[in-house]
C-alpha cells in the first residue's frame, strides 16, 4: 500500500490513525456484529458513538455550556442559508464582510431572506482583509458574518472583529487548527470535509439564546432550535460521517488538543512561507498579514511551468496542488491531518524542480 501525500483543500486527507482504525473497526464495531454504517441511528451503541463525539468536540474547543452543538446536513453551502433563516430574529438586515469566493456566495444565498449590507469588502483583485476601522456597520443588524479562512485565496484572518451584533462565522477551513474562544461568536459553523472529518456532515455551534426565532419557511432539518431539541437527530443523520468525526476528533485530543494542532500548524505554514518568500521562482500572493495556515497558494514565475510541475509533483507523490480551478496557480492545503514531514517534503521537491527549471 502507498499512500500519497494529498495536498487537496477538500475532501481533505484525514489522519491515518483514524483510517485505520476505521478500517479495524469496519464489520464489527466493538462487538456489535455490525458496522457503525448499519446500525439504527435510535439505538443505544449509535447514540453512544454521537453523543461522545461531542463530548469530545466540546472538551477541545472548551464548549461554553450555553451553547448547542449541532451536526446537521447541507455542508456550509447549506448553512449560508440556515445562518440567516434562524439568526435574523424578527430583523431585516445582517451586516457581512466580503473577502473572497465563500464570502461571497455566503452573502448571495443571504440576500434571498434579508437586506444584506455588505459593511467591507477586500478591494477588487487585492488579496487582503480590510482594516476594522473602515466597515460601515449597520445599527440594527441581526448578525455579522465573516469568512475567517477563505480556503480559495488564501486570505485568513488572524483576529477577531470587535462589534456589537453576535458573530457568525464560516469556520469550514479552519475549525480545530488552532484554540478559539468559542465565546466571542454567535454561531460557528463549518462542513466537515477539510477539518473534521467525511462530507457530509457539518458541524454548527450557536449560543442558546440566538435560536428559536427562525423564520416560518425554515426547513424543519435546518432549524436549529428544532434540531437541537431532537439531539440533532430530527431525521437520520449521517451516521458515518458523524462517527469518523468522533475519532478525529478523539486523535486531536490524543496528540495534544488544539495548543498542540495550533503549534504544528504554525510550523508547517512557516516552513512552506519562508521557502516560498526565499525564491524569485514561487510567489504567495496574500498579505502577510492575512496569510493563511491551511490554504497556502503560490505561483509560479513562469505559468508555461504549471503542467510539468503538477504532473512531477504527482510522480513525486505529491497530490492535489492545483490551485483553484477559478484561480490557476498552486495552493497546497496543509490541515491537520497533513504532518510536518509532508510539508517538508513538498519544499524539497519545490526546491528540486526551481534548480531544474529555474
Ligand atoms: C469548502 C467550503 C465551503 C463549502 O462547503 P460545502 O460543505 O461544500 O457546502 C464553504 N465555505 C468555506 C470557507 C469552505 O472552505
Amino acid at each position: 500500500m502507498a499512500r500519497v501525500l494529498n495536498f487537496s483543500a477538500g475532501p481533505a486527507a484525514l489522519p491515518e490513525p483514524v483510517l485505520q482504525r476505521a478500517a479495524e473497526e469496519m464489520l464489527d464495531w466493538h462487538g456489535s456484529g455490525m458496522s457503525v454504517m448499519e446500525m439504527s441511528h435510535r439505538g443505544k451503541q449509535f447514540v453512544e458513538i454521537a453523543s461522545g463525539a461531542e463530548q469530545t468536540l466540546r472538551e477541545l474547543l472548551q464548549v461554553p455550556d450555553n451553547y448547542r452543538v449541532l451536526f446537521l446536513q447541507g455542508g456550509a453551502s447549506g448553512m449560508f442559508s440556515a445562518a440567516p433563516m434562524n439568526l435574523l430574529r424578527g430583523a431585516s438586515r445582517a451586516d457581512y464582510v466580503n473577502t473572497g469566493a465563500w464570502s461571497k456566495k455566503a452573502i448571495a444565498e443571504a440576500k434571498k431572506y434579508c437586506d444584506v449590507n455588505v459593511a467591507a469588502a477586500s478591494p477588487q483583485g487585492e488579496l487582503t482583509i480590510p482594516a476594522q476601522a473602515g466597515w460601515q456597520l449597520s445599527d440594527d443588524a441581526a448578525y455579522l458574518h465573516y469568512t475567517p479562512n477563505e480556503t480559495i485565496s488564501g486570505v485568513e484572518f488572524h483576529w477577531v472583529p470587535q462589534v456589537d451584533a453576535p458573530l457568525v462565522v464560516d469556520m469550514s477551513s479552519t475549525i480545530l487548527s488552532r484554540p478559539i474562544n468559542v465565546s466571542d461568536y454567535g454561531l460557528i459553523y463549518a462542513g466537515a470535509q477539510k477539518n473534521i472529518g467525511p462530507a457530509g456532515i457539518t458541524v454548527v455551534i450557536v449560543r442558546d439564546d440566538l435560536i428559536g426565532n427562525a423564520l416560518p419557511q425554515t426547513p424543519a432539518v435546518w432549524d436549529f432550535k428544532a434540531q437541537a431539541e431532537a439531539d440533532s437527530m430530527l431525521n437520520t443523520p449521517p451516521t458515518y460521517a458523524w462517527y469518523i468525526a468522533g475519532l478525529v476528533f478523539e486523535w486531536i485530543r490524543d496528540n495534544g488538543g488544539l495548543q498542540a494542532m495550533g503549534e504544528r500548524n504554525r510550523r508547517k505554514a512557516d516552513t512552506l512561507y519562508r521557502a516560498i518568500d526565499t525564491s524569485d521562482f514561487y510567489r504567495n500572493p496574500v498579505d502577510p498579514d492575512c496569510r493563511s495556515w491551511m490554504n497556502v497558494p503560490f505561483i509560479l514565475a513562469n505559468a508555461d511551468l504549471d503542467k510539468t510541475f503538477l504532473s512531477e509533483a504527482a510522480e513525486a507523490g505529491l497530490h492535489t496542488l492545483a490551485g483553484h480551478r477559478s484561480v490557476g496557480g498552486m495552493r497546497a492545503s496543509i490541515y491537520n491531518a497533513m504532518p510536518q514531514d509532508g510539508v517538508d517534503a513538498l519544499v524539497s521537491f519545490m526546491q528540486d524542480f526551481e534548480r531544474r527549471y529555474g
